[in-house]
């Protein structure tokens, strides 16, 4: 029996973080002893909010799953992080057969990196399979309704990005 801590890290960007996403966090969660959120900078993305702002947003929304922490990756490709903390697999969501062939690719630039690097694909709730961080964006961008499609913490926190009216 291998007593090993088993540690899966879910990296993306979170710009922002979604429900979709914190979904997958609590689903996870309960499938690894540990779950390491990583803010991965995505260099063909700009972004919306900095990696400051999204470590505080998510830190506040997963403050009571004792399991879960957050951490940035700033420099340095995700294959090193997970050696560098003994990670047991990357986490990764499946919304459609889009995201299938995305994250089909990753995974063999991973295993390039690192040929220990699995990961592990959970398909999205159906109730949040549409859902994207830039849908979310467009729709903030006229003051539309996000309050189903995002964490209270980060409606308020769009809200102030896109100067919705009181
Ligand atoms: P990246 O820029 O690395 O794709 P994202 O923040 O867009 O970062 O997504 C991170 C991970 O979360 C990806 O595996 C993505 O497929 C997954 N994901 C995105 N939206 C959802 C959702 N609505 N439900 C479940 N998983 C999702």
């Amino acid at each position: 029996m291998n007593n090993k801590t088993r540690i899966g890290i879910f990296a993306g960007s979170f710009d922002p973080l979604t429900n979709g996403h914190f979904d997958l966090i609590k689903r996870s969660s309960k499938i690894f002893d540990q779950v390491i959120v990583l803010i991965a900078v995505n260099t063909s993305k700009t972004a919306l909010f900095t990696a400051l702002e999204r470590f505080a947003l998510i830190e506040a929304v997963i403050k009571d799953i004792a399991n879960v922490k957050v951490d940035v990756l700033e420099d340095d490709l995700v294959a090193n992080y997970f050696k560098k903390v003994n990670g047991t697999a990357m986490i990764r969501g499946l919304r459609n057969s889009q995201d299938y062939e995305y994250e089909s690719n990753i995974d063999i630039i991973n295993k390039k990196q690192n040929d220990e690097l699995d990961t592990v694909l959970l398909y999205a709730d159906n109730q949040y399979r549409y859902l994207s961080s830039s849908l979310i964006k467009e729709i903030a961008t006229f003051h539309g309704d996000i309050s189903e499609m995002v964490p209270e913490e980060v409606e308020q926190a769009m809200k102030v990005k896109y100067n919705y009216p009181k």
